[in-house]
């Protein structure tokens, strides 16, 4: 007998057919004591997230637009929920609050957290739980700063005498009463807050994916899944694009040594994908995931005893900061060092920062790239094993890859590569193909 945790996200709490589907998994496990759920997400592909339709009425509203029409959407979905699975929460007079206070003037945040709310309290009545509201134990200052260690307690306390509760995720209160949100997704903090508190065996994250595959089903024909993959290659991973889960969720998971689960609503025999504290031990996997994205720019900066000045990197550094932008990587050679920047940062300050480099570090010359890819090959297995980087550049040179920058960690857990954008989709088929098939 253990605590879990599971959290539920949008698409699997849609509507009553996915919350029948939740009972049925919540009851097939007595362990899984602490339910957090999202608002109802997606039913199919063209279909609105609750979520974003209560921000919608908030900007009508803002912009003194009709957005009765948008507000009765939300109503009929909330209420055919509630009548679907027989349970009378009094759905109607809290949309009518919510009216209320949307015309009064309530802020986005509050708003946009009554999905969490209403979903939260239609499920804790299905299952027959008990519904904790987050605002209760969830905290944030008065200026909106998270409260870790007050949240904990408050968690903690509030759950000791309460062995059985679902709680909202997505928001919290700040000091002065009013309602806070995590930023999109934020569910997922939520739960793993919860599990930290309860110290839960494990936090179960429901979604409607068997878990993580091992490189993007879009660019490799049905990819292997990730049974097992430590926190830190998640990391590296879900920085370069596999997202599945929401980054600041793994923290709170990790402190305690929780593993998360990922699972799927819509396949709960599938085991999904374990994440856990350590790399899983032994066994040959090299590679746990490949991941990358488009959009990066390098700037390749080249000066005659560039090794032997002293503050360049410093000053570099500074340029950058100056121009509110983080450097994503850095690799250098002897006389010529590259700095690799998201396009989305640099958001059309290319020049300004070229003239900037000039002035400063006056280099002999500035070469930039710019419609580059990143690609993180990741795998603890990778560490202090011969021949893997070969194998990797390798198989790029097979398939005409050129590589314009390479970077590798010194915990050898991680080699990114960079390429050009035409080349992304073909880098990753090459590595994939290189160390899983
Ligand atoms: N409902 C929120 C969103 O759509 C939060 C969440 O589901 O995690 O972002």
């Amino acid at each position: 007998m253990g605590i879990k945790v599971a959290k539920f996200g949008g698409s699997s709490v849609a509507d009553a057919i996915q919350i029948r589907k939740l009972r049925d998994i919540v009851r097939a496990d007595e362990d899984i004591h602490y339910v957090v759920v999202s608002a109802p997400g997606k039913r199919y592909a063209d279909d609105s997230k609750i979520t974003d339709l209560l921000y919608l009425c908030k900007t009508h509203i803002e912009h003194s637009i009709p957005y009765e029409q948008i507000f009765q959407v939300i109503c009929e979905r909330f209420l055919s929920t509630e009548e679907n699975l027989c349970v009378n929460v009094g759905i109607a007079e809290e949309l009518e609050h919510i009216r209320e206070e949307l015309e009064g003037g309530a802020s986005a945040d509050y708003i946009a957290s009554r999905g969490e709310y209403l979903n939260a309290k239609i499920i804790a009545a299905f299952l027959g739980f008990e519904f904790v509201d987050a605002k209760d134990v969830i905290k944030f200052s008065d200026k909106g700063k998270f409260l870790a260690d007050i949240t904990d307690d408050l968690i903690r306390s509030g759950l000791k005498t309460t062995p059985k509760a679902v709680i909202p995720g997505f928001y919290g209160e700040r000091w002065d009463g009013s309602i806070k949100t995590f930023s999109r997704g934020g569910s997922d903090i939520t739960g793993s807050l919860v599990a930290h508190a309860v110290d839960a065996d494990i936090y179960e994250n429901w979604t409607d994916v068997s878990g993580f595959m091992m490189a993007d089903p879009r660019i490799v024909d049905e990819p292997k899944p990730i049974s097992t993959i430590s926190y830190m290659e998640l990391r590296e991973l879900s920085y370069m694009g596999a997202s599945v889960l929401h980054e600041d969720a793994i923290y709170p998971a990790k402190d305690a040594d929780i593993p998360i689960n990922i699972r799927n609503t819509n396949d709960p025999e599938a085991p999904g994908t374990m994440i856990t504290a350590k790399p899983a031990a032994g066994g040959d996997q090299i590679v746990s995931g490949i991941a990358g994205r488009r959009g990066f720019t390098v700037i390749g900066i080249y000066k005659n005893h560039l090794a032997g000045e002293k503050g360049f990197i410093r000053k570099l550094a500074g340029i950058m900061e100056d121009k509110d932008i983080t450097i994503e990587h850095l690799p250098t050679g002897i006389d010529t060092m590259s700095v690799v920047l998201d396009d989305r940062m640099i958001n059309g300050k290319l020049d300004e920062i070229i003239d900037e480099i000039d002035r400063q570090l006056q280099p002999d010359t500035i070469d930039v790239f710019e419609d580059m890819a990143l690609i993180a090959t990741v795998g603890a297995g990778m560490s202090a094993r011969k021949g893997t980087s070969a194998r990797l550049f390798t198989s790029l040179a097979d398939a005409g890859v050129n590589i314009r920058m390479i970077d590798q960690g010194s915990s050898e857990m991680n080699i990114i590569v960079g390429v050009e954008s035409k080349d992304f989709e073909t880098a990753i088929r090459a590595i994939y193909n290189a160390f899983v098939k």
